[in-house]
């Protein structure tokens, strides 16, 4: 796999055998300087900032940061939440505080005293909140839908005013460079939800909201800093609140993209780390080695398998430790606290495979505890379907534990479209492959919970994988939408963006008419050019079939053998069936479906869903070059 995160950063070295002896020269060894670490308030913070009541898990811990917190006694006295226990660590800075809140609690508001002899008290004010049941949030994302991928940076800016915040690391704008901030936002976003709900998309998942205050090329998202916040470049929480109800009452869903595995080095919580174990320490600075084999590999090393999981993603991310209680409370809670506040409805998990597994396993059973219907999938971007299905949800191949992770990113189905569109016809190759990767579904416990795409922000983008052959782009688009899944595509797909992902930059451009300065508006036909509108049309019209079309949703698929470089399925159910047959050849062919007839039996005539012909017979179907019919059969 290629590293997406990879920059210029000074690496940086935690040497943890001296930070065991002298937990003070953490401060020093570390790149936190003394100047920082006396500027922290007395009472800086207390995560989450506040809760609710009625919560599946009663039990809540507090972490609280402040200079020398640790020294003072804390009390509380509300009806129905107990006081368990105050842990101290090994930074007098930090305290957990665990609680209990019990089931008939009632939602309100109570004061959390930070008393020392002789000193002012401190008081925080928590509030509990009531858990908003009120709208139909939540509802998950499944095969039913079309997820459209953004980076916010890049889609379009809403909010000039929040270009440049005063006081972040990273000081200016340069849409002319791809590592700085374009200025894109989540107002941007909200603009053209319109855009998107017509472009027959369902849901959108954006690369990570959530504050990323580094010194450079932060504008990606995966280096986070401040768990409960929106980065200021893109709105506040309360608009990214808002923007989820927009969507909601748009007939869209959301997906946040989070991050276990790695923070950005500028985490407030890594610039004073409540403990040596926060972070997977290592005598010098040791990468991980991307190699998810070693997690699998029945004759795999413990060191290489050490390496994958506890190695650091990049110098600038540092590995945070999952077997840490402490850690696994804070990111479970964190987690919990964005959707019960926003009502997210789905979870993109970033890395999956460098994560510790028997924590993910665990985080998952208690997420879906507290939200039945959220939607979660693993970014697992191996190579292989074994590889894949390893972890997923109720999978045999892993005999040690049940990841409980119901969808992944169906890497194998991509490179089998890519292999049926630029491949040569043969026994395992062109579109057999595509064939016999979902031959092999039979791995998985449910197949339509995978993500299925041809591109994202980390790789070369789908037009110039193909070549930027508009036939091909058809091809596999249609290819993409009806086999089983749930559908993601990049933004720009339908506009026919390309490039290399070498460096990534290139495929994470601004889509033009995003920003009031750009002289074409691409969110409109009339700034289109005639190719693009041509694409975006064949793009719609595909989308909203699949979108009010259930066969292609969640209907069932019958797949033939592919003969002569025609690769021929069905999606059905009672309602319609759909057949899709994909020439992989130079040249037209004509295709009997005599040997279809287990699917074709009742049906006399076809609409091709995407130019609205009637076919008057269903005998044989002449399928051009290098293309994919999209039939309706009709009785
Ligand atoms: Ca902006």
């Amino acid at each position: 796999m290629t590293n997406p995160y990879l920059t210029n950063f000074p690496q940086i070295v935690l040497k943890s055998t001296l930070l065991k002896k002298i937990f003070c020269s953490l401060l020093l060894l570390c790149y936190v300087s003394a100047a920082i670490y006396a500027q922290i308030p007395a009472l800086e913070r207390v995560e989450p900032m506040f809760w609710w009541v009625g919560m599946k898990n009663p039990k809540l811990q507090l972490l609280v940061h402040g200079k020398n917190i640790a020294e003072r006694y804390v009390s509380l006295n509300y009806p129905g939440v107990k006081l368990v226990r105050i842990n101290k660590v090994e930074n007098p800075n930090y305290l957990f505080i665990d609680l209990e809140v019990a089931a008939n609690t009632k939602p309100g508001s109570f004061s959390i005293k930070f008393t020392r002899p002789g000193a002012k008290p401190f008081i925080y004010t928590y509030e509990l909140k009531t858990r908003d049941r009120s709208f139909t949030r939540i509802n998950g994302v499944t095969s039913k839908d079309l997820i459209y991928l953004i980076m916010p940076d890049r889609f379009a800016n809403g909010d000039k005013s929040n270009d440049v915040i005063k006081g972040m690391r990273e000081t200016s704008l340069n849409r002319d460079s791809m590592y700085y901030r374009h200025g894109g936002d989540l107002q941007g976003l909200i603009d053209h939800l319109d855009y998107l709900k017509d472009l027959g998309v369902t849901a959108i998942w954006m690369t990570p909201e959530i504050e990323n205050d580094m010194a450079s090329a932060s504008y990606h998202g995966y280096a986070v800093t401040d768990h409960y916040k929106i980065d200021p470049r893109y709105g506040n929480n309360e608009l990214y609140k808002k923007y989820v109800e927009l969507c909601h009452s748009k007939g869209l869903k959301v997906i946040k993209d989070i991050v276990h595995n790695h923070t950005g080095t500028e985490h407030w919580f890594i610039k004073d780390m409540p403990m040596i174990n926060w972070v997977h320490q290592w005598d010098k600075f040791t990468q991980t080695t991307y190699k998810d084999q070693t997690v699998m590999d029945p004759y795999g090393s413990a060191v290489d398998k050490k390496r994958m999981l506890n190695g650091w993603f990049v110098s600038s991310m540092p590995d945070l430790n999952q077997s840490n209680p402490f850690v696994q409370n804070y990111l479970n809670q964190n987690h919990i606290w964005w959707i019960e506040y926003a009502g997210i409805d789905g979870l993109r998990l970033d890395t999956y495979p460098y994560n510790e597994p028997a924590y993910m396993a665990d985080w998952a059973k208690k997420l879906k505890a507290e939200f039945p219907r959220l939607s979660i999938f693993g970014e697992t971007l191996v190579n292989g379907v074994v590889n894949q299905a390893y972890f997923t949800q109720g999978s045999t191949l892993n005999k040690n534990l049940d990841t409980n992770l119901p969808g992944i990113t169906d890497v194998a189905v991509k490179d089998a479209i890519y292999e049926a569109l630029n491949g040569k016809f043969d026994w395992t190759s062109g579109v057999n492959r595509l064939y016999s990767v979902l031959a092999n579904d039979f791995i998985y416990q449910d197949p339509y919970r995978n993500v299925i795409f041809m591109d994202n922000h980390d790789m070369s983008r789908y037009y110039s994988m193909i070549g930027e052959d508009y036939g091909k782009y058809k091809s596999g688009l249609a290819l993409l939408l009806t086999t089983r899944g749930i559908p993601q595509v990049y933004y720009g797909t339908e506009l026919l963006m390309k490039n290399f992902s070498n460096p990534d930059g290139l495929v994470r451009e601004d889509f033009k008419g995003g920003w009031e300065e750009d002289k074409q508006n691409k969110f409109r036909a009339d700034g289109r050019n005639e190719k693009e509108n041509e694409a975006f049309n064949y793009f719609r019209k595909l989308a909203n079939y699949r979108k009010n079309t259930t066969a292609l949703q969640t209907g069932k698929l019958m797949q033939y053998v592919p003969e002569n470089g025609v690769y021929v399925f069905f999606r059905y159910n009672t309602a319609k069936t759909v057949m899709v047959l994909c020439n992989s050849n130079d040249k037209e062919i004509t295709v009997e479906t005599d040997r279809f007839s287990e699917r074709t039996k009742g049906f006399s005539a076809a609409k091709n869903v995407l130019t609205d012909e009637w076919i008057n017979r269903i005998s044989n179907f002449k399928i051009p070059a290098k293309s994919t019919l999209v039939l309706e059969l009709q009785k």
